[in-house]
């Protein structure tokens, strides 16, 4: 397949060269140990080979299902190939906008919305179910604050709470961002019952020692340093970004960051497509209608 505009893109290696080397990796994934049915939990089946995207129906209760029900892929009318490079695109450092990845794969700016929207969905799903455990350092910061400009008031940076893991050098691990909603403005904190909602939801509390640090001129330097990093590098790749759609973004850097932490490309790319085969897609029209996302506090 041709792919234009791919040339800035580097480094770019496709793992897949076509769609059905593209298929059976979605198979191999869904069933690693061969079919079981989702119904009757059979292990015989027949692949019926007819359509695009192979059926498997059960030996004994005849149930027909394919490898992409239930994941990000059901549905969809695209190539898995498409799809594929998509995942790799979107695990560059940067990431990839919608209107770049329009160019790369060749498909319109709808399409490519909706597929990066899917990605950065199971992404943030997946991730929302990874608690933080260890060391944990939990910082009241504000994302959207320019560092560089010696402003007293930033109206526009929004209150978020940032926990981390720590490594034994003390350098940040895997890393949450959760936005505190309706509270915006660099004079605004989080407060106490903010900060316990997102200990609450992200943290085991079990197996963890967490460090609070709430006050401004006391911060956790290199958390801090990551929520700096997230508002430049979400700036760059995307322009600016509502409210509406905020959370899925700070979601995306914080899974990509840690994607990438994986001791390989390979690695990698297998962890992310672990996510979308685990994650059923967000529609279209449930994406144009999401809420700005609930104060913790409120549904705690
Ligand atoms: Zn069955």
């Amino acid at each position: 397949m041709e792919v234009r505009g791919l040339t800035d893109l580097q480094p770019f290696h496709h793992r897949f060269q076509n769609e059905q080397a593209c298929l059976e990796a979605v198979i191999a994934m869904k069933w690693p140990n061969g079919f079981v049915c989702p119904r009757c939990e059979h292990t015989g089946c027949s692949r019926l080979n007819s359509r695009r995207v192979p059926l498997f129906e059960c030996g004994r209760c005849k149930h027909q299902t394919s490898a992409l029900v239930g994941t990000i892929f059901e549905g969809t009318r695209l190539p898995l190939l498409k799809w594929f490079m998509a995942l790799d695109l979107f695990l560059l450092p940067d990431g990839i906008s919608a209107l770049r990845l329009s160019q790369a794969i060749a498909v319109t700016y709808k399409t490519a919305w909706l597929v990066l929207h899917k990605i950065r969905h199971a992404v943030g799903e997946f991730d929302a179910r990874e608690l933080l455990y260890g060391e944990v350092k939990v910082n009241s910061d504000q994302y959207g604050r320019n560092p560089s400009r010696f402003e007293v008031v930033h109206p526009h940076a929004s209150v978020v709470v940032a926990g981390c893991t720590v490594n034994e050098s003390g350098e940040p691990q895997q890393v949450k961002l959760e936005l505190v909603p309706q509270k915006r403005g660099s004079d605004k904190r989080a407060a106490r019952r903010e900060l316990t909602a997102f200990i609450d939801e992200h943290v085991d509390r079990l197996l963890s020692e967490v460090q609070l640090f709430s006050q401004a001129f006391r911060l956790y330097t290199p958390l801090r340093n990551i929520v700096r990093e997230a508002w430049k590098l979400l700036k760059s790749t995307y322009g600016p970004l509502g409210q509406k759609h905020l959370q899925a973004y700070l979601n995306e850097y914080t899974g990509r960051r840690w994607l990438r932490m994986s001791e390989t490309e390979e690695s990698m790319g297998q962890k992310l497509l672990q996510m979308c085969m685990a994650i059923p897609g967000i529609s279209y029209r449930q994406l144009i209608t999401r809420q700005p996302k609930q104060s913790l506090a409120a549904v705690a």
